[in-house]
């Protein structure tokens, strides 16, 4: 079955990744635990040939990860491979793209992906450029590359860039245009309609939403790309588990409830915090005076839960987290909870004050409360 176009985002997510019903069959079905699978009635044929007729290893493909897969490709208006994690999508399109010219990596966004691409792929001779989300982007920055990698909004100091701008350029010289989803979720942004030609994201963030799983996805519309990932994945044997691809379909359709949620509940905090003397350089981009509002705007179809600040110190920031009660520390975001991490911690280039706030479902006048009681204590 698929999507209505014009359905709305509950819609959406509720019946995505649906086969047609039948007599007897659960509505939702759980999921296909196998490392074989029966062999009888199959032509004596190579693997690849075996593999498009009927499932038969489970490093090649699982009905579970397929469900989920055409879930996520649905909502990104691509055909969607699959990961483990994040990080192993990230690795496997830069993998992918590194023998064909440079690789342009945003000098701001998630730490692991230039980690990556210093430690595995600088060395075998490929060429790395970092720029800033926010900018100054250069021409020259294009010139032979093969992959132009935007993270949009940047993890953790959420900035934005203009997909279709900056698409429209990279495709000038030549270059594929890639962009980390995570943060803003399918339904948040969608980069293949802006003009991108390939969506990546870790699933463990707000997409699934629980805290309890890793997967991650590459969605496209360039079919030999998809192959040549699938390909890379059965032959790497780094697959996602079918338990947490099931795991993750069954959290895919409360995606719009979630998100609406962490969305007030980052708007009445971003009004809550502005003033408060604790604070400073809060952002959050559905904000009407953040710096990356205006393209947030034009590009993002809704703005998601994550926010910014900077408390005085380390010892501001512990002081903080012990007199909440609803804030937990930890690493990750977009969850149910609602978390703080203190980003210095990590290494990434911040003031050892900067937090990045996750908003979870609880409801706003309770986090508000209880973040204005807890940031009273930083002041007193
Ligand atoms: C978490 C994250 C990743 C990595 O995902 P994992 O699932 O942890 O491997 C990549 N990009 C962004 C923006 C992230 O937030």
């Amino acid at each position: 079955m698929s999507l209505d176009p014009d359905w709305g985002d509950g819609t959406r997510c509720v019946h995505a990744g649906e086969t047609a019903p039948s007599k007897g069959s659960p509505l939702t079905p759980g999921p296909v635990l196998a490392a074989p699978f029966h062999l009888a009635d199959a032509r004596p044929d190579t693997d690849a040939g075996l593999a498009e007729e009927a499932d038969f290893y489970g490093r090649a493909g699982n009905p579970t990860w397929r469900r989920l897969e055409s879930a996520i490709g649905e909502l990104d208006g691509g055909e969607c491979v699959l990961f483990p994690s994040g990080m192993a999508a990230i690795s496997a399109l830069l993998r992918d793209a590194s023998g064909r010219g440079a690789l342009v990596l945003p000098s701001d966004g998630y730490y692991a992906t230039r980690a990556f691409a210093e430690s595995e792929l600088v060395p075998r001779g490929v060429t790395v450029r970092a720029v800033p989300t926010a900018g100054p982007w250069d021409d020259d920055v294009f010139d032979g590359a093969a992959l132009v990698l935007l993270e949009t909004p940047s993890n953790p100091g959420l900035d934005v860039c203009d997909i279709a701008e900056l698409s429209a350029r990279a495709h000038t010289a030549g270059a594929v245009v890639a962009v980390d989803n995570t943060t803003a979720s399918p339904l948040g942004q969608r980069p293949l309609a802006l003009g991108a030609d390939v969506v990546v994201a870790s699933d463990a963030k707000a997409l699934s939403g629980h805290s309890d799983l890793l997967l991650g996805h590459v969605s496209t519309a360039d079919a030999a790309l998809a192959r040549r990932l699938r390909e890379a994945r059965t032959l790497g044997g780094a697959i996602p588990g079918p338990f947490e691809a099931w795991l993750a379909y069954r959290s895919l359709s409360t995606l719009d409830l979630r998100l609406a949620r962490q969305a007030e509940n980052a708007a009445a905090l971003t009004a809550a915090l502005r003033d408060h003397p604790a604070v400073r350089g809060l952002r959050w981009p559905g904000s009407a005076g953040d710096a990356a509002h205006e393209t947030a705007r034009r590009q993002m179809r809704r703005f998601g839960g994550v926010l910014s600040f900077e408390l005085a110190d380390e010892a501001t920031f512990s002081r903080f987290v012990a007199a909440s009660r609803l804030v937990v520390e930890a690493t990750s975001f977009g969850g149910v909870h609602s978390t703080v991490d203190r980003r210095a911690r990590w290494g990434d280039p911040v003031a050892p004050g900067f937090v990045r706030f996750s908003s979870g479902c609880e409801d706003a006048a309770d986090l508000v409360a209880d973040v204005l009681a807890a940031l009273d204590s930083c002041v007193r």
